[in-house]
């Protein structure tokens, strides 16, 4: 018995240390990723489907290393979150969203968690940017993590909401928030999350939550987009419902710079 004890300490330990060496060298590869400018933003067009005009975009962050791959959000968000690297990733990309501004049609969101908010990270990167050009940055708050420090969250909101086009709520009807995180934090734009968009045409459970969010946006007079429209018949469906703004591979997939220029070249 005090072999098998002593085995399975031994394993344990061995896991654990996997486990921060993992988190360890993804937080290294990270801040060398930081250094050599490797965050860059792609752009996923935002369009009004009644004209098919272009009303805005999303930045979704692409890493492309040094040796050419380009690596997803998924493989390094949560760890950046984790590590609170996000921040700087997210300030990063701040100051390339700035250039990339006197090219873009429209707004531009770019997502935050509550850390950026509880940080002062907006407000602290606005006072250095105070030109008409910010007024155009809409900011999407995810709903899928709770907010720890709501009052600090909501002074932030406050105080970068003037400066800036909107805060939208992200991943609408997955998460915690919901209805109260609207009302409390003063936001009127969501974003109904794909996974209600993919129940369309289907016997799905969740199909009848999709029509529930539409009337009660429309109710509360909230500026509703619909993300991961893939299909036609999906954005028939939504436009027969009153919700004409929409983002997803219908339209286009998100796009570096030169290529989104070509789309709006394109489709104009
Ligand atoms: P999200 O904010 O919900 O972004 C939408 C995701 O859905 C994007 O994935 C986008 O490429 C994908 N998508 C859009 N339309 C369609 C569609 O028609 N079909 C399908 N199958 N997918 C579609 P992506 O770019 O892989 O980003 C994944 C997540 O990573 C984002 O989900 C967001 O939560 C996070 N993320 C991306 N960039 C950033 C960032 O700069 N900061 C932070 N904090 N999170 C980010
Ligand atoms: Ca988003
Ligand atoms: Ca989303
Ligand atoms: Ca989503």
């Amino acid at each position: 018995l005090l072999i098998i004890a002593l085995l399975l300490a031994i394993v344990a330990v061995i896991l654990y240390w996997n486990w921060i060496s993992a988190r360890v060298s993804t937080d290294t590869l990270i801040q060398k990723g930081l250094k050599r400018k490797e965050f860059i933003p792609y752009y996923q067009v935002v369009v009004d489907c009644r004209t098919g005009q272009v009303v805005g975009q999303e930045m979704l962050v692409r890493w492309r290393r040094f040796d050419g791959t380009l690596v997803q959000p998924n493989q390094f968000i949560p760890y950046a979150e984790d590590s609170g690297l996000i921040l700087s990733i997210t300030e990063s990309l701040l100051e390339q969203v700035y250039r990339d501004l006197t090219r873009l049609k429209g707004w531009v969101s770019v997502n935050v968690v509550a850390q950026h908010l509880e940080a002062g990270l907006l407000s602290e990167w606005l006072k250095s940017h105070q030109d008409k050009r910010v007024k155009r940055i809409s900011f999407e708050l995810t709903e899928r993590k709770p907010i720890t420090f709501f009052e600090l969250a909501l002074t932030e909101i406050n105080a970068v909401a003037p400066q800036c086009h909107d805060f939208k709520l992200d991943d609408f009807g997955t998460g915690f928030g919901g209805f109260s995180y609207l009302q409390q934090l003063g936001i009127n734009s969501i974003k109904i999350d794909k996974m209600f968009i993919d129940t369309i045409g289907t016997q799905d459970l969740k199909a009848p939550v999709l029509d529930s969010i539409i009337a009660f946006g429309q109710e509360a007079n909230m500026e509703m987009i619909a993300e991961g429209v893939e299909t036609q018949e999906q954005a028939d469906y939504l436009a027969a419902k009153g919700v004409y703004i929409h983002q997803g591979y219908l339209y286009a997939r998100p796009l570096p710079l030169d290529q989104l220029l070509n789309y709006y070249h394109n489709h104009s």
